[in-house]
C-alpha cells in the first residue's frame, strides 16, 4: 500500500493555515479584499463540486441560495425588531441568528426546490435551476423587506463573541477558516458511505438503485450541503459588504459560479479554489487592461473572458485541477487505504440448500407490439446454479432486469423468497439480499476499483451524511472497505484496490462488478453475462468461484452465451429464443436437445 504524500488531514489542515498566515502578512489591503472575494466564490462553488462534478446535476441557481444567506443576515443585522414578522423579532440584530434563519430559510427553499427539481432528468433540470434563479432574483428586488431593487445597506460591522469583524484582515481569517472547514467536511463526505452513494449516481441511476443506493436522497443530500454552503459564504458576503442588493444574486451570477466550477476542475475539491481564484484574479486583471489597450472603456473583459472560458475548457475539460493531477505524483490523490477493520459487517441468514428463492410465474414482457418475453416461468433453489441461455435478442436481459425489479412484467408474478416483487423497488430488493451485476458494465469509471466494489455494501451501512462529515463513521467505514477488500480478493483484484475502475480491460471490469454484487452479502446473485471478455484461466477463475459460492448456499442464475462455460458449471439450463421457452433441462440434456441445436444453428450463433 503507497503512503499518501499529505500524511494526514490534519497535517494538510495546518499546511493550508501556514500558507494563509504567510499570504495575510505579505498582501496589500487591495489584495486582501481580492482574496476575501475568492474565498467567498471558493464556498459556493465547492457546493458545485458536490452538486454538478460529482453528483452530475448541473445547477445555474447556487446564487439564489447566495442571496438567501445574505439578505437574512442582512435583515437581521438592520431591521427593528419591531419591524420584523413576529417570530423573527427575537433574532434581532444577532449575527447568529442571521446566520440560523439563512440556514433554516436555505433548506426549506431546498427541499422544496428539490422535491420539485431533482426528479426532472436530462436537460429539464438545469432549465428548472435558471427558472428558481431567476424567480429569486426579482422576489430579492421587489420585496419591500429587503429594501427593493435598492437593496440594504449600512449593515453594521460583524461582531461575533466579542470580536469585530470590521478589516479585510480580519475577516479574511473568518472567510478562509469557513472554506478550510467547508473542504474538511466536503472532504470527509466524499470519502464514506454517504459519499460514495452520491457519487454512484455517476454509474447511473439503475446500477445505484440495484445496490440499495436510495438515489433520490443522495441528490438530496448534495443539493442541501451545496444550498447550505452557498448560504454561508451569503452570509459572510453581507458582512463583508456591509451591503446587500439583488443584481449579485441573479441567474449571470448563477453562471459565474458554473464557469467557476468548470475552470478549475468540477470533479475535485481543490478546483472549487483554484477556480474562484482565476477567475475573480483574472476578472480584475481585464478590468484594469483592457480599456488601456483598447483605448476606451467598457464591458470588454465579460467578452474576453467568454473566450478564455472556451479555451480553458476545450484544452482540459477536467478543468485546471484535472490538468494538475495529470502531472502530480498519484499517491497525492490516493483514497484512503482500506484501515485495519475491528470487527465484521453482520451476515445475512442464509436460505437452506434446496430452498426454492427466487420464482417466475409466466412472466411476459411487451415493448409495444415486441413480445420480448412470453409465458416464461423459472424457479431457483439456494445452492443452485440455474443457467439462462438462447441467442441474442432473445430476452434473456429482460427477463432479468424484471428479476431484480428493475423493470416490471406485463403480466405474471415474481417471487423473492416468498415476497410478490411487484410493488417492491429494486432497491428493497437489494436490501433483501439480492444482487446482480449488468451486462453491459456499469461502474463509476473515475472512482477506484475498492470503492466500486464497496457501493455494494451499501445497504450494510448505517451512517448517515453528518456522522461522515463529523468522521464518526469511520469503525463501520473500516469494515465496509474490508468487505469489499475481501470480495475483490475472491474475484482475483487484490492487485487492483486503487486502480480507477475505468482503466481495467472490460473482462476486469465484470470481475468488479461481481464483487460489488458479493460485497451486499447476497443470498441470490445474478450474473448477466459475467465470462464476456474474460480470458481462458479467467474463465476457469470464475467458474471456480462460482462453484465455491455454490457449495456456500448461494443461489445463482447465470445468463451467458459462451455454451462450454455454461455446460460446464450449470446444475439445470432453461433455453429461451424469440422470448419464449423451448428447453430446460440438465446441460447433458441441452446439449442433445434438437429445439436447442436448431435455435443455435439457426439463429446465426
Ligand atoms: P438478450 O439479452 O437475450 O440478448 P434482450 O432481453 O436484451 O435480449 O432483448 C430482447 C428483445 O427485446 C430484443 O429484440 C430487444 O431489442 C428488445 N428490447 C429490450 N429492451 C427493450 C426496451 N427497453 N424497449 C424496447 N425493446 C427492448
Ligand atoms: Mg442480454
Amino acid at each position: 500500500m503507497m503512503r499518501r504524500l499529505v500524511a494526514s488531514p490534519s497535517a494538510g489542515i495546518a499546511a493550508a493555515i501556514a500558507v494563509l498566515g504567510l499570504l495575510s502578512g505579505v498582501l496589500t489591503p487591495y489584495q486582501l479584499t481580492l482574496a476575501n472575494n475568492i474565498g467567498l466564490a471558493s464556498l459556493t462553488v465547492l457546493g458545485l463540486v458536490l452538486l454538478t462534478g460529482v453528483a452530475g446535476m448541473t445547477s445555474f441557481g447556487q446564487a439564489a441560495f447566495v442571496g438567501v444567506g445574505a439578505y437574512s443576515a442582512a435583515v437581521i443585522a438592520t431591521v427593528p425588531a419591531a419591524d420584523l414578522p413576529p417570530g423573527l423579532s427575537l433574532l434581532a440584530g444577532w449575527p447568529l441568528g442571521g446566520l440560523l434563519l439563512g440556514l433554516i430559510a436555505t433548506m426549506i427553499v431546498a427541499a422544496i426546490l428539490g422535491a420539485v427539481t431533482l426528479r426532472l432528468s436530462g436537460h429539464y433540470l438545469p432549465l428548472g435551476t435558471i427558472a428558481w434563479g431567476l424567480s429569486f432574483y426579482y422576489l430579492f428586488g421587489t420585496t419591500e423587506l429587503f429594501g427593493g431593487f435598492g437593496g440594504i445597506s449600512d449593515i453594521p460591522a460583524l461582531r461575533l463573541a466579542g470580536v469585530t469583524f470590521a478589516d479585510g484582515r480580519s475577516l479574511y481569517w473568518l472567510i478562509w477558516g469557513a472554506v478550510i472547514l467547508a473542504v474538511v467536511v466536503t472532504a470527509n463526505l466524499l470519502d464514506s458511505r454517504s459519499g460514495r452513494a452520491i457519487r454512484s449516481l455517476r454509474g447511473g441511476q439503475r446500477m445505484a438503485e440495484s445496490m440499495g443506493v436510495d438515489t433520490f436522497s443522495a441528490k438530496m443530500t448534495a443539493f442541501l450541503v451545496a444550498a447550505i454552503f452557498a448560504a454561508i459564504a451569503g452570509w459572510l458576503y453581507a458582512y463583508t459588504q456591509r451591503f446587500v442588493a439583488a443584481a449579485p444574486f441573479g441567474t449571470q451570477a448563477g453562471i459565474d459560479f458554473l464557469f467557476m466550477a468548470l475552470i478549475g476542475g468540477v470533479n475535485r475539491v481543490p478546483g472549487a479554489i483554484i477556480g474562484a481564484g482565476v477567475v475573480v484574479v483574472l476578472r480584475e486583471w481585464l478590468q484594469d487592461l483592457l480599456p488601456h489597450i483598447l483605448g476606451r472603456t467598457g464591458n470588454f473583459e465579460t467578452i474576453v473572458f467568454g473566450l478564455a472560458i472556451v479555451v480553458i475548457l476545450q484544452k482540459t475539460p477536467t478543468g485546471i485541477a484535472g490538468a494538475l493531477a495529470r502531472v502530480i505524483p498519484k499517491q497525492f490523490f490516493q483514497s484512503s487505504a482500506p484501515r485495519r477493520a475491528t470487527g465484521e459487517l453482520p451476515r445475512r441468514y442464509m436460505p437452506l440448500p434446496g430452498e426454492v428463492v427466487l420464482e417466475a410465474d409466466s412472466i411476459t414482457r411487451r415493448f409495444g407490439g415486441l413480445v420480448a418475453n412470453n409465458e416464461v416461468s423459472l424457479s431457483l433453489a439456494a445452492g443452485e446454479i440455474l443457467a439462462l441461455i438462447g441467442p441474442n435478442g432473445a430476452g434473456k436481459s429482460t427477463l432479468f432486469n424484471q428479476l431484480s425489479a428493475v423493470d416490471r412484467p406485463t403480466s405474471g408474478e415474481i417471487r423473492f423468497l416468498g415476497r410478490q416483487v411487484r410493488g417492491l423497488t429494486a432497491r428493497a430488493l437489494a436490501a433483501a439480499g439480492l444482487a446482480r451485476t449488468f451486462q453491459h458494465v456499469r461502474l463509476v469509471r473515475g472512482m477506484s476499483v475498492l470503492e466500486n466494489a464497496a457501493i455494494g455494501a451499501h445497504t450494510r451501512g448505517r451512517k448517515g451524511m453528518l456522522a461522515s462529515m463529523l468522521r464518526l463513521d469511520r469503525v463501520e467505514e473500516a469494515r465496509l472497505l474490508a468487505e469489499a477488500a475481501h470480495q475483490l480478493a475472491r474475484v482475483g483484484l487484490s492487485d487492483q484496490l486503487q486502480t480507477a475502475a475505468g482503466s481495467l480491460p472490460l473482462g476486469q471490469q465484470r470481475l468488479v462488478e461481481i464483487a460489488r454484487a458479493l460485497a451486499s452479502d447476497p443470498c441470490v446473485l445474478l450474473l448477466d453475462e459475467p465470462a464476456a471478455g474474460l480470458r481462458f484461466t479467467e474463465k476457469q477463475a470464475l467458474a471456480r468461484l462460482l462453484r465455491q459460492l455454490k457449495a456456500e448456499g448461494m443461489a445463482i442464475l447465470l445468463v451467458e452465451h459462451d455454451m462450454e462455460f455454461v455446460m460446464g458449471l450449470a446444475d439445470r439450463v432453461v433455453v429461451i429464443d424469440f422470448g419464449e421457452t423451448i428447453a430446460a433441462g440438465t446441460p447433458e440434456e441441452i446439449r442433445v436437445n434438437p429445439a436447442v441445436i436448431e435455435a443455435y444453428l439457426g439463429g446465426g450463433e
